[in-house]
């Protein structure tokens, strides 16, 4: 039997979490948890809940902390994901995300936080490309990964589009404001024997071999967090 895993996926914008989350989530049989899906589905749904989000998706800003371990906490503890464990994409984008989150799975540990590493110019062309499915969150890229049917979602046959904040002015924003909140969070991990760095280049299929060798890695006896 596939055991499960825990595992968070770190990285800038682009550099392909998104990809390589749903990947895992298959690999491991876990579900896969994208904080942005659920805020930018909240926003399409017009809910109170989206239109407080709204503001902060279009500045390219981080949703409130409070907020976001609101969300998180109430998936976390659906059966699915306390007994089989979880892919975390986008969460979390702060120290205090991280220390909320080890409560939150408790009694359970990370398995790894896998830290996908890519340049800025290369983060920017992707997203220049990027494409994503507004229903079930698949990524494409009109570079090298197009849908099979322009627009179409190949996987579930949803609506393809660009982002709403995949202007120069917000990815520039998302990057800056990355450097600021989110890579400290590297060495939070790192200090915790948790973290993976992972070079994000390559074929999809290549990245998703390192992360798994290196959750292998983590899970062996006498490897892992102290
Ligand atoms: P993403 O799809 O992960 O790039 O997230 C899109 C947007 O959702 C971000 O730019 C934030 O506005 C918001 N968001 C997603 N996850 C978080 C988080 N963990 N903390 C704060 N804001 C978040």
């Amino acid at each position: 039997m596939n055991p499960g895993a825990r595992i968070i996926v770190l990285g800038k914008q682009g550099a392909g979490k998104g990809t390589q989350a749903v990947r895992l989530s298959h690999h491991y049989v876990v579900p896969h948890i994208a904080t942005g899906d659920t805020f930018r589905s909240a926003v399409r749904a017009r809910s109170e809940f989206g239109a407080r989000a709204k503001k902060y998706l279009d500045a390219g800003d981080l949703v409130p902390d409070d907020v976001v371990i609101g969300v998180v906490t109430e998936r976390l503890t659906h059966d699915d994901t306390t007994h089989r464990g979880f892919i975390l994409d986008g969460f979390p984008r702060t120290v205090h995300q991280a220390e909320a989150l080890t409560t939150i799975v408790e009694p359970h540990h990370l398995d790894l936080v896998a830290n996908l590493d890519i340049d800025d110019g290369t983060v920017l062309r992707r997203l220049a490309a990027r494409r994503v499915c507004t229903d079930c969150g698949a990524n494409y890229s009109v570079d090298d990964n197009p849908p099979r049917v322009r627009g179409i979602c190949d996987v579930c046959g949803g609506e393809v589009v660009q982002r709403d904040d995949d202007t120069e002015t917000a990815i520039r924003r998302r990057l800056e404001l990355y450097e600021r909140s989110t890579a400290p969070l590297i060495d939070w991990y790192h200090d915790r024997g948790l973290l993976a760095t992972v070079a994000a280049t390559g074929s999809p299929d290549d990245v998703t071999d390192r992360v798994v060798l290196e959750v292998n890695r983590h899970k062996a006896p006498g490897v892992g967090p102290s």
